[in-house]
């Protein structure tokens, strides 16, 4: 076992800094190995989650090349009652390390390599201005906006600058998620005091995806603390949300209007010129030659969310190594088309009516139902608005799947949606969440 995972070690050597193997893979324990598994033991629910999202494909890979492929399983030690997080391992990638860090930022997520456009000025602005000055300006600093538009990137950048300026000021990032999981096990083990002090320390409190408390008093009442005692002291505190505080359902009002004490910025969708204006700079980043034209074919048929773009560009640039021809606009089309086809095959009616319920908690018979309240008739319209707009199904058919109604009751739907959506982006936000999550 030890020896399979010495190999394993030296393997990942060859492709991972030292340091990023000292502070990411060492500390993982390997304690059992069958012929499809292999389990490691980590210090905490948290490091797995980093190395989740950093390491775990070379990891894998590695771990394939010693012994063949395995799946990899993550238990936690158990016996580690003590740090919640090893700090010292904790700190920034690549970088200097900062003692204190809690969390870790992606080094790719920089300024410099963010592309600003009018979808995301104001919060990129806003994101600078609190990277200068923490605790000075905008606090908190929440931002909203819909999957994969940027809130991570811009975030992650504000740590970086803050680490820049003052590479010792102690940074906490973690996810909305985490703060919950470790707040329960902090509960568990009667350890709250410790969990209290080692987030009331920070300098700056990074929370990601604060929809996530949603529902969860012990762990609202207990950030409202955190909060307070971060605010009055002047540490920064930085949010990140997929809604607007006030939409946020089931967050406790005392947290909402916290939120909302500070400047609240929005990312929205990308626009046709900053699509190709993002694939530019992955290009670049990534060394995959891009030429205009084909940058512009992607933008103009990936126009749902920038993770989305990205994972285009990177599919197009292993396409063409592979096979060993050039980016163009024909190659393009042939490896998109796939993509784009198995996505248009995935909308069905049921998807739309499960995710307009899922969006606005009803129950699918409502939706066919002949109730006429104001809480089912708007979603029933959301609902056939987007079998019209994503399956371009006929008004009648979409009567008959919606409780058998007339076509001109549909024709009504689709058009007050859509009269809606223009004159209140906090609708059209709405509708277009559920669209992206029909995407997803
Ligand atoms: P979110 O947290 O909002 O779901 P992310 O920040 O994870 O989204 O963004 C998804 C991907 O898109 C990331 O790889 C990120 O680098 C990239 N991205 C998003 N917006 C931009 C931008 N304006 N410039 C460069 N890359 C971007
Ligand atoms: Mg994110």
């Amino acid at each position: 076992m030890n020896s399979v995972w010495d190999d394993v070690l030296a393997a990942l050597g060859q492709r991972l800094a030292s340091q990023e193997i000292d502070k990411c893979i060492r500390p993982l324990v390997p304690v059992g190995i069958t012929s499809s598994v292999i389990r490691l033991q980590a210090p905490n629910k948290f490091f797995i989650d980093c190395l989740s999202e950093q390491h775990l494909t070379a990891l894998r890979e590695c771990v394939a090349s010693v012994v063949g492929p395995r799946q990899l399983r993550f238990e936690v030690n158990s016996n580690n009652q003590g740090e919640l997080f090893p700090l010292k391992s904790f700190a920034r990638s690549g970088g200097k390390p900062s003692a204190a860090a809690l969390g870790t930022l992606v080094p790719k997520h920089t300024f410099a390599n963010f592309v600003v456009g009018a979808n995301n000025q104001f919060a990129h602005a806003a994101a600078q201005a609190v990277a200068k000055q923490p605790g000075e300006q905008y606090n908190p600093l929440f931002i909203y906006g819909g999957v994969g538009l940027g809130k991570t990137h811009l975030v992650n950048a504000i740590g970086h600058a803050v680490l820049d300026r003052n590479p010792a000021a102690q940074l906490a990032y973690l996810p909305a998620e985490t703060f919950v999981n470790e707040l329960i096990s902090a509960l568990r083990r009667d350890r709250m005091e410790q969990f209290k002090n080692r987030f009331r320390r920070v300098d700056v409190l990074v929370l990601e995806d604060v929809q996530f408390l949603a529902g969860r008093e012990r762990t609202q009442e207990e950030f409202f603390h955190t909060f307070n005692s971060l605010y009055e002291t002047r540490r920064q505190i930085i949010l990140t949300s997929d809604t607007f505080p006030k939409d946020i359902a089931g967050l406790a009002e005392r947290l909402r209007n916290r939120f909302e004490w500070g400047l609240v910025a929005d990312i929205q969708p990308p626009d046709i010129e900053t699509r190709i204006a993002i694939l530019g700079k992955k290009a670049e980043l990534e060394g995959i030659p891009l030429s205009h034209d084909v940058a512009a074919f992607v933008a103009t048929h990936i126009d749902s969310n920038v993770r989305e773009l990205e994972g285009s560009l990177l599919r197009l640039g292993a396409h063409a190594s592979l096979q060993k021809v050039p980016i163009t606009v024909d190659l393009a089309r042939e490896v998109l088309d796939a993509a784009l086809k198995s996505k248009r095959q995935l909308v069905t009616v049921d998807a739309i009516r499960s995710a307009v319920c899922t969006q606005f908690s009803v129950r699918p018979t409502d939706l066919i139902s002949k109730r006429r309240t104001r809480d089912v008739t708007v979603p029933r319209q959301i609902a056939m608005y987007l079998c019209r707009k994503l399956l371009q199904a006929s008004f009648p058919s979409i009567g008959t799947l919606f409780g058998g109604r007339d076509h001109s009751t549909v024709i009504h739907a689709v058009s007050v949606t859509e009269r809606r959506m223009k004159e209140d982006p906090g609708f059209q936000a709405t509708v277009e969440r559920v669209e992206r999550a029909l995407a997803s």
